[in-house]
């Protein structure tokens, strides 16, 4: 079977997010789990970032010969296909297109309708070459990727008739709306404009694309499967999944167990595993004088997450002045919405003792920040899957979530005894209020006091939770096996 993924970002070569850090873990685990008979790739686009990024650990970027030509907006585009080498278990390959990708960020610029339309027609063009031979499988993600099933259906047809169209959603508040010219620009026939396709409020909306040509549609948890058939998750799309309904399923991401190991992690001060759990301690420390906060004997909290409304950061900042009272501490890394940064920033010179607060994207610091932590919060108010609880109890910091979504799904609470005795993986909350967050809190912070082995057995009970792709990874491909049957 030949799998081709599509994909906008994918790490470490180019990321925002859950996207990406998905894009670069999923594809090598189903080349790891479909043994001989499976052949993955990936295309995403080669920005200027990227190239950089590839240079810079040491890889090299080999151009293949393999080019692509594509007609948007009345100009024609060419580019390459570049290869990343030496190459992992599922070769990555960086579409080459200056014009369109050698700019500063990934998202954000006025052409991105065209950029995107671009990344989706070569991807198409460059498959068969890139597999040796037509894939089985081509696997957009996200509305970057939406046009993928719509030109394979409905400009390519009988050249790509026996490859499947899998089109996974992972995070439906993300569309790609743009005004309807673009349909005739990106060369896109009119009789997919309409409301059961393209058609979203008179303009195009490419993630209704991906849906509606794709032959199997997921998304990353089974509970956001069913939350974004309803009006209040729906993003004003719950009546069309409706309609898709018999075609979408969730399926969980996982976590790559290599990468955050904290028995052996670069990034951080102490390895440490379910057997050595004392050594967390050191981390914890090193942790509080890297962002300058006092020891302390309350539970230090730490976040790691972009700033958008999303992630419930608001909710946080509230509660910041209650961290004195409680006796604990927080770390804070985000980027994102300059409002949220700009509140944390003052909150932190308010209360320089209980809260650190750094602005910015740093893979590094977000490792010692899982690593340090003993509770991690994840206050999200919708969240499709979400790997900051997975990563949290990967290191031992229990996760403190809002019952949602893949939260929902990972993060099962029975209650301080139970999580005592190892069994649970976290505490949850029902409501996304200041009151609910700051509820969990208190009782995160009474558990940490009242039973230090308890709370010890419940951080190595979740070091020790599989949370790696291995099952996923398996349910991909037995959902690509079963659109022949
Ligand atoms: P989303 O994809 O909605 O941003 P996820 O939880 O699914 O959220 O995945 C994003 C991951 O990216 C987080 O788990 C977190 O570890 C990481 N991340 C987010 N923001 C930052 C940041 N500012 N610095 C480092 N890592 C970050």
């Amino acid at each position: 079977m030949k799998i081709l993924h599509v994909v906008s970002e994918v790490a470490p070569w180019s990321t925002t997010g859950g996207l990406a850090h998905v894009a670069g873990a999923l594809p090598a685990a189903q080349a790891r789990h479909g043994g001989l008979g499976v052949q993955v790739a990936i295309v995403a686009p080669a920005y200027r970032d990227s190239i950089a990024r590839v240079e810079r650990a040491g890889r090299r970027l080999i151009d293949t010969g393999i080019d692509f030509s594509v007609e948007l907006a009345g100009a024609r585009q060419h580019g390459r296909a570049l290869a990343i080498e030496p190459s992992d278990a599922a070769p990555v390959f960086l579409l080459d297109c200056p014009a369109m990708f050698e700019r500063e960020g990934i998202y954000g610029h006025a052409d991105d309708a065209l950029r995107f339309g671009l990344l989706s027609r070569g991807a198409i063009d460059v498959s068969d070459r890139i597999l040796g031979g037509m894939p089985d499988i081509l696997h957009a993600h996200d509305w970057p990727a939406g046009l993928v099933p719509a030109y394979a259906r409905a400009v390519v047809g009988d050249w790509m008739k026996d490859t499947r169209c899998v089109f996974t959603i992972h995070n439906l508040a993300y569309q790609g709306v743009f005004p309807k010219q673009r349909v005739a620009e990106l060369g896109v026939p009119w009789w997919t404009f309409t409301h059961d396709r393209l058609e979203f409020y008179d303009q195009l909306s490419m993630l209704k694309a991906g849906i509606a040509f794709s032959d199997a549609v997921t998304t990353v948890s089974p509970t956001y499967a069913a939350e974004i058939l309803t009006p209040a998750h729906g993003a004003h799309l719950d009546g069309f999944l409706r309609d898709s309904a018999r075609r979408l399923t969730g399926i969980l991401n996982g976590i790559d167990v290599a990468a955050w190991d904290p028995s052996n992690d670069p990034h951080i001060a102490a390895p440490f595993s379910p057997a050595r759990f004392e050594r967390k301690a050191e981390n914890r420390a090193a942790l509080l004088t890297e962002v300058d906060l006092d020891a302390a004997d309350g539970p230090v909290f730490g976040v790691v997450t972009r700033l958008a409304d999303q992630k419930g950061m608001d909710l946080v900042a509230e509660m910041v002045p209650q961290l004195p009272e409680l006796g604990a501490r927080l770390v804070l890394l985000g980027s994102g919405d300059h409002w949220l940064e700009d509140r944390f920033r003052l909150l932190a010179s308010w209360f320089p003792r209980h809260l650190a607060v750094r602005i910015g994207y740093d893979e590094a610091l977000a490792h010692r920040i899982y690593a340090g932590s003993d509770a991690i919060l994840a206050p999200s108010r919708f969240e499709p899957c979400g790997l900051t609880q997975m990563y949290a109890m990967r290191y031992g910091a229990l996760p403190i979530a809002h019952a949602v979504g893949g939260l929902r799904d990972t993060v099962i609470d029975p209650g301080d005894a139970e999580l005592a005795r190892g069994n649970g993986t976290g505490i949850r909350f029902e409501h996304a209020t200041a009151e609910g967050l700051l509820w969990a809190v208190r009782r995160t912070c009474d558990f940490y006091r009242r039973d230090p082995a308890g709370w010890r057995t419940a951080a190595v009970s979740i070091m020790q939770r599989d949370v790696s792709w291995s099952s996923s990874a398996r349910a991909y491909l037995a959902l690509y096996d079963s659109l022949w049957s």
